[in-house]
């Protein structure tokens, strides 16, 4: 830990680089037709298998899962919209996109004023492609560029969507990181978007390295599940699955929207106050990067369903842009060069840091509390950081005497001291060092 101290005071964007490894993952995972159940999702999963060695669930369909259902699996092999004499005028094979997720098989003659019902496109985005599902309505439908749709003048198409829709199973994952307690870390991330890169493999692929980068380190305080999910569907089926192990939950991160140059956002938990609302709030301000925390509300990813009322898991969900916030989202411009890999390493930075920030927050209670220890006798003066930073360890370490008191953690103290986590971690170790600290039990 010592040895990365000079590292970690640098910031936010200068550790090694992961945001080329992230971006080629998502390279190698873009061109998968994912739905919230299939073979696409399977392939995805054997890919992130290699990296990683995941537990693979399969539910059968028909699965209740607390109010809903596992539903059946869809599976795709081609689809088009063809001139009679021939041509392709929407083709499936140039991009999973164009058909609508889940769309029931069709192969037949139509005229296009009753093919028209069956298409979206984007009028004010007339070369994207948009992104539609169809999971529990069986329909099925073509998605297009406006332009494409343009030069649809034919009185007559053929349509063929080469889809099963039936029973199967819907597929996730696990990784699961034993640490030194059995208090476990969720990081969630959904694996149901065909291809579209911020919304969600920037999720995947940020787990993932996150996931890597946390097996080598040599001592974990927490446990770490990690969880590759369907949205929605998926998170209800896993709750339902693992009512009776949520216990040891103790923070939970949705992660999702990494990978683009907007500012950070963090949702906060349905509770609001728990230790990672905390923690994430306190790493944005240190950034040196534009954010903005939003307050819970019922709509959103998988937080949804982790912060229902009847778990109120502290769940939050940190993010670059939110969904619906930028006109990339759920189309075809989400793409490979929406997201982009000094983009995508910031978002690991500061997801590391916040890691940090929960492993290392702990409490301490101060064994000299009737006036200040003399700090100078002990040499503790100049004892951490550089010179420079001398004055602000120093307001660190009377920070850390004043507070540890049984009732502030390390992260309150940072917070009420306005200054980094790591200086008051820093502050708090040369002085459990020294004797003047003993590590304790937070009380209220
Ligand atoms: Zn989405």
């Amino acid at each position: 830990m010592h040895s990365d101290q000079t590292k970690e005071r640098v910031g936010l964007d200068t550790v090694s680089d992961v945001g080329q490894p992230m971006h080629r993952l998502m390279t190698e995972l873009y061109p998968i037709c994912r739905s919230i159940t299939g073979d696409g999702v399977r392939q995805t999963l054997k890919i992130l298998g290699r990296i990683l060695p995941l537990k693979i669930y399969e539910v059968p369909t028909g699965t209740q899962v607390f109010d809903w259902t596992v539903p059946k699996e869809w599976n795709i092999r081609d689809a088009y919209v063809k001139k009679l004499r021939g041509e392709r005028v929407i083709d499936f094979q140039k991009s999973n996109l164009h058909v609508v997720s889940y769309s029931v098989p069709v192969n037949r003659r139509i005229p296009l004023d009753e093919l028209q019902k069956h298409l979206f496109s984007l009028p004010n985005h007339p070369d994207w492609i948009p992104y539609r599902t169809s999971y529990y309505n069986e329909d099925w439908g073509f998605c297009l560029s406006e332009r494409q749709r343009k030069a649809l003048t034919d009185d007559i198409y053929e349509v063929c969507i080469e889809s099963t829709l039936k029973d199967g199973n819907l597929t996730y994952a696990e990784y699961f990181l034993q640490g030194e307690s059995e208090d476990e870390v969720l990081v969630s991330c959904h694996i149901c978007h065909p291809s579209l890169c911020n919304d969600n493999l920037s999720g995947v692929s940020l787990s993932v390295q996150l996931a890597q980068h946390l097996g080598h380190q040599a001592n974990r305080r927490y446990s770490y599940r990690f969880l590759f999910i369907p949205g929605t569907i998926g998170s209800i089926t896993w709750l339902a699955r693992n009512e009776n192990r949520l216990n040891p939950i103790r923070h939970g991160l949705v992660v999702t929207c990494v990978g683009d140059a907007g500012r950070f956002t963090y949702k906060k938990s349905r509770r609001g106050d728990a230790e990672i609302d905390q923690a994430a709030q306190h790493v944005l301000k240190h950034c040196g990067h534009p954010y903005i925390v939003q307050e819970f509300s019922p709509y959103g990813y998988d937080e949804r369903q982790f912060c229902s009322p009847g778990f109120n898991l502290p769940v939050g969900c940190l993010m670059r842009s939110p969904h619906g916030s930028f006109p990339e989202y759920h189309t075809s411009a989400d793409n490979l060069e929406f997201v982009r890999p000094e983009d995508l390493q910031v978002s690991f930075n500061l997801y590391r840091e916040l890691i940090d920030v929960l492993e290392g927050n702990r409490t301490y209670v101060n064994l000299n509390p009737k006036c200040e220890p003399q700090l100078g006798r002990r040499g503790l003066y100049g004892a951490i950081g550089a010179d420079s930073h001398r004055k602000f360890d120093q307001m660190a370490l009377l920070w850390v005497l004043n507070l540890s008191d049984n009732h502030h953690s390390l992260l309150d103290i940072s917070i009420r001291a306005e200054m980094p986590f790591r200086e008051i971690k820093w502050a708090a170790e040369a002085l459990e060092k020294c004797g003047l600290l003993q590590e304790t039990v937070l009380t209220d």
